[in-house]
């Protein structure tokens, strides 16, 4: 039996309302004081964990504390502080390459809108989202993997590209939940959800999910 689509709205906000519940916390893992230290979190985490990113931004932002710091620096300066992560040569180019275009073009300030953002090296449309929900409340689920992923084994779309995935959720969401969804869905898909074995017994969701305790590959 199809679902109409009130139907699906009330199920999407019965399943958020569970994640919720179980993840009252769930907030940005990466740790940040503002949009310019978001943004060079967020670049520095692709194909990065959260952990390995908290371990060297510390130091990094002690070393160049504002924007204008970096815009300033070479890549190599910045390189050195960011060795441990993955693709940080490409990484310190980026973020050196941001700021500049940062202080050149937007009096120093982070752009608000996404449009600006996806402009910057570095920044694709998954970041842009990040930080113009994090930091500017605009209303924006950006989809990782793990918001692909458990959205999809839980029938909220079928979709893999990230912006139909992103665009199913928005629809189906109210519009000022959706950084309250983003959060929950990556805590669920870190800590419950996970991509090769997901631990459905502990699921808050379970009653939800056709995926149950089914060898899940999606
Ligand atoms: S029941 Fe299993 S597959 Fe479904 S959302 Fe929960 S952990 Fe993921």
């Amino acid at each position: 039996m199809t679902m109409s689509a009130r139907e699906k709205k009330t199920r999407a906000l019965r399943i958020l309302d569970a994640l919720v519940e179980r993840f009252p916390d769930a907030r940005c893992e990466l740790d940040h004081e503002g949009p310019w230290q978001l943004l060079v979190a967020v670049v520095l985490s692709a194909q990065a964990t959260d952990v390995s990113v908290n371990k060297v931004t510390p130091r990094l932002f002690g070393a160049f504390p504002t924007v204008q710091h970096f815009a300033a620096a070479n890549a190599v300066d910045v390189e050195a502080f960011i060795q441990s992560i993955g693709l940080f040569r490409n990484k310190a180019k980026n973020v050196v390459g941001a700021a500049r275009k940062i202080v050149g073009e937007h009096g120093g300030l982070v752009p608000a809108e996404r449009e600006a953002l996806e402009a910057l090296p570095g920044v694709g449309a998954k970041s842009a989202a990040v930080i113009v929900a994090n930091c500017f409340g605009v209303p924006a689920i950006a989809v990782d993997t793990h918001v692909g992923r458990v959205s999809r084994r839980l029938g909220l779309t079928r979709h893999t590209d990230p912006d139909k995935v992103e665009a199913e959720l928005t629809s189906l969401l109210p519009r000022e939940r959706l950084l309250q969804a983003h959060h929950t869905l990556i805590f669920q898909g870190r800590r419950i959800c996970e991509s090769r074995k997901p631990r459905c017994s502990a699921c808050p969701v379970a009653g939800e999910c056709n995926k149950v305790d089914v060898d899940v590959s999606v």
